[in-house]
């Protein structure tokens, strides 16, 4: 049951891809015409990951999530002890509540399940998981991103969150060299079939569509990351599609993802002012 009857929602739709530690200097190196296109319809903003918290998954993509710094969620690293998500929950878990299918992939297990202390997100209305530690993170990610394209493709998911691991897995692994591009440029392949997908429906024509990529921290040259080094500080994120200006509003940062959920939704973000964040969509969408 909407809580705004009256807005009409039901043909707008927002997708935000995470990318897991790609560093904005090999991202601009790597071959990525997805993301290339996605920043030429849009923007692609670099900022700095927020100092309250250490440059790691958690609570980057709790922030992501939840659209609140560190200090509010609880999530300072990669294992969630006295978090606070019970009070600040994951944006994907307010849209399902306010009556709109929510669609969640990913192969890294405390974002969607209790390892860790998770999950960040809580359960949507579509998840899916594929254990990356077991199949492997290309494998993983793989198979996130095809059931990815046909749930989004093929059913009516209003907001999505599409979580692909593999370049940060293979930084650790290897450092920021050749395979690291190769892994951000399968990435990017991933995100361009489930575009692909949704830009296949026969309804898309006459649908708003809103993307969001976002990236939680970045890699010393060695693969590693938690500190403040130029290259782990800095994230970036590209958007484009229904509300989305050419570029960037002031201010855009993890916090920014949130908001812009709601109001590439129909939203009016007045009645989101806990929400700190910059919004990249300003006013509402006008619906068809
Ligand atoms: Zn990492």
């Amino acid at each position: 049951m909407s809580e705004r009857p009256e807005m009409k929602t039901s043909d707008r739709y927002v997708v935000v891809f995470g990318v897991d530690g790609v560093r904005l200097d090999t991202l601009r190196a790597a071959r990525t015409p997805h993301l290339d296109a996605i920043e030429a319809a849009g923007f692609l903003a670099e900022f700095e990951v927020s100092t309250d918290a250490p440059t790691l998954s958690g609570p980057c993509w709790a922030s992501v999530a939840t659209g609140m710094p560190p200090r509010v969620h609880g999530i300072f690293g990669n294992v969630f002890a006295n978090h606070r998500l019970g009070v600040f929950g994951d944006v994907f878990a307010t849209v399902r509540r306010r009556g709109l299918p929510t669609f969640v992939g990913a192969a890294w297990a405390p974002l969607v399940t209790t390892a860790h202390g998770g999950p960040v997100f809580a359960p949507p209305t579509r998840l899916s998981y594929a254990d990356g530690e077991v199949l492997g993170h290309d494998a993983a990610d793989g198979l996130v991103a095809d059931d990815a394209a046909r749930a989004l493709g093929q059913g009516d998911f209003n907001a999505s969150f599409v979580y692909l691991g593999e370049p940060d897995e293979v930084a650790h692994a290897v450092g920021c060299g050749s395979d690291y591009v190769a892994a951000i440029e399968r990435a990017d392949a991933r995100v361009g079939r489930v575009r692909a997908a949704i830009e296949a429906r026969p309804t898309y024509p006459a649908e708003h569509w809103t993307f969001l990529v976002v990236t939680d921290h970045g890699h010393v040259d060695a693969g590693g990351h938690g500190g403040r080094s130029r290259w782990e500080r800095t994230a970036w994120l590209a958007a484009c599609g229904a509300g989305v200006g050419g570029a960037a509003p002031d201010g855009v940062n993890h916090l920014s993802v949130a908001p812009t959920v709601l109001a590439a939704l129909g939203h009016d973000l007045r009645h989101e002012s806990h929400l700190p964040g910059v919004s990249l969509v300003g006013d509402p969408v006008p619906a068809t």
